[in-house]
């Protein structure tokens, strides 16, 4: 089972559930940047080696974090990060 990444809010945050493989970062995280450095931390934790960029799951693959839509907030708003 492949790792996934999700949001959820800071109160009830448990950054690494191993049952179902599954990384957690708050929510009060928006930018793309903090978030996946978050995630990587987490990786980091687990030993799982990283590139030097994203965040990989220790099968390889790419782990996309699950992207949260905040209600008031849905124009679909862009981060251009590194520009
Ligand atoms: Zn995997």
């Amino acid at each position: 089972m492949c790792i996934r990444a999700q949001y959820a809010p800071l109160a009830t945050l448990e950054p690494w559930d191993a049952d179902r493989q599954l990384i957690t970062i708050p929510s009060e995280l928006r930018i793309p940047e903090f978030a996946l450095r978050a995630v990587r931390a987490v990786l980091a934790e687990l030993a799982i080696p990283q590139g030097e960029l994203g965040a990989r799951c220790w099968c390889g693959e790419p782990i996309r974090l699950r992207a949260q839509v905040p209600q008031q907030r849905r124009s679909g708003e862009v981060i251009n990060s590194g520009a």
